[in-house]
């Protein structure tokens, strides 16, 4: 059985432009977890957003460089499979400059990286960097990504009711989803993402989690007719169905409208959940937020969420449905770029170094052998 068979999903191949590596298994692990869900969810082709950092301390400067083994050693078996968005690194100190960040995203590109990730408009890790979103420090970054053309997807802000510090729940709290004044605002942020906007029109900027603006139907056509290298990716962020299901009929006139710009995604993870596909689909997310997209796309029936309640499903017409899926990643991408093994094995060599004479630490959920290990076997590959 696949997940198509089990849910009766419509017989298209998918392409998910959003998944991460970030949990806790080798790169070589990761690599077999994705070709199990690539298999049973019918993906075409996949693209990594590297992360090498968040909120909450978390460091990965091999993420980059394990994101990119991945992908050569995928397209290695399946041609076109594996994209990698690249992330740039902060120091969170005087090494964190204009000039460098242009370097890194330089590299980034020499090395092979069909797009840049970032999660810097996130509130915890804006407020860890401490630069705005159009902050100047970016400008030569984003003056060089909007020069070569590739895209980039950005997670700007959370939904809005995060900062609802007053209603938040206990759990909301502990877990950190509640943004207080030491926070910026959610509009603050909205305003920042504008002055990028204004600054770099030509970016090709897709907003993550459908840029949380699913209660704002009027705001959202605003955005996609004031910027129109911008597009929306459908990654949970599940409240977004919530709120496309409040006008069901104005949501489904913008996808109609602007179905050239929203991307399949679903933050799947490398979370290992052994090697019988099904049970990907049965141990939570990975199966729970690929569904839920896929119920909200196709179903014509209201249906249950475990988290979000009834949902009124945008069921759009096949057409629609396959630009989301397939062919907006596909011609926004094209081929996948080439991977520079000669710069990525140099890359991965300087990495190991740093780990081995403690001048970067990893803080992932892997143990340092295990993060040790895959930059390993990076090197290994790219210095063959
Ligand atoms: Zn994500």
């Amino acid at each position: 059985m696949t997940n198509r068979e089990k849910n009766g999903f419509s017989n298209q191949p998918l392409c998910d432009s959003h998944l991460h590596i970030e949990k806790g298994t080798s790169a070589d692990r990761a690599i077999e977890i994705f070709n199990i869900i690539c298999d049973y969810y019918n993906y075409e082709r996949i693209c990594i957003c590297a992360l090498t950092g968040l909120g909450g301390g978390f460091k990965d400067p091999g993420g980059n460089i394990k994101a990119l083994y991945i992908k050569s050693k995928m397209n290695e078996a399946r041609r076109n499979n594996c994209y990698v968005f690249g992330h740039i690194y902060h120091h969170h100190d005087g090494k964190d400059t204009a000039d460098g960040y242009l370097r890194q995203v330089k590299k980034l590109y020499e090395m092979g990286v069909d797009g840049y990730k970032f999660i810097e408009g996130k509130p915890d890790y804006r407020k860890d960097t401490g630069f705005a979103i159009d902050d100047p420090i970016y400008d030569k970054m984003y003056a060089f990504i909007e020069e070569k053309g590739l895209p980039i997807t950005h997670h700007i802000a959370d939904p809005r009711k995060c900062w609802d510090v007053k209603n938040a729940s206990p759990i909301a709290i502990a877990r950190g989803w509640v943004y207080d004044e030491s926070f910026q605002t959610f509009d603050r942020l909205r305003a920042e993402t504008e002055g990028l906007l204004k600054k770099f029109p030509k970016l090709k900027v897709t907003f993550a989690h459908f840029f949380f603006i699913s209660d704002e139907l009027e705001e959202a056509r605003r955005f996609m007719d004031t910027y129109p290298n911008v597009s929306f990716d459908m990654t949970p962020g599940g409240e977004m169905f919530v709120g496309f299901s409040k006008d069901h009929d104005g949501w489904v006139k913008f996808f109609n409208d602007y179905s050239d710009r929203i991307y399949y995604g679903t933050d799947t993870y490398n979370f290992d959940y052994g090697n019988n596909p099904e049970s990907y689909e049965d141990s939570g997310d990975a199966g729970h937020r690929n569904n839920l997209v896929r119920f909200a796309l196709e179903r014509t029936e209201p249906f249950e969420d475990i988290h979000y309640g009834t949902i009124i499903p945008l069921s759009l017409s096949e057409d629609v449905r396959k630009k989301i899926y397939h062919d907006n990643f596909v011609n926004r991408q094209g081929d996948a770029r080439e991977v520079n093994k000669e710069l990525c094995a140099l890359e991965a060599a300087n990495i190991l170094d740093a780990y081995e004479h403690g001048l970067l630490t990893p803080h992932t959920h892997s143990e340092f052998d295990e993060e040790l290990g895959s930059v390993k076997a990076a090197y290994e590959y790219f210095a063959k």
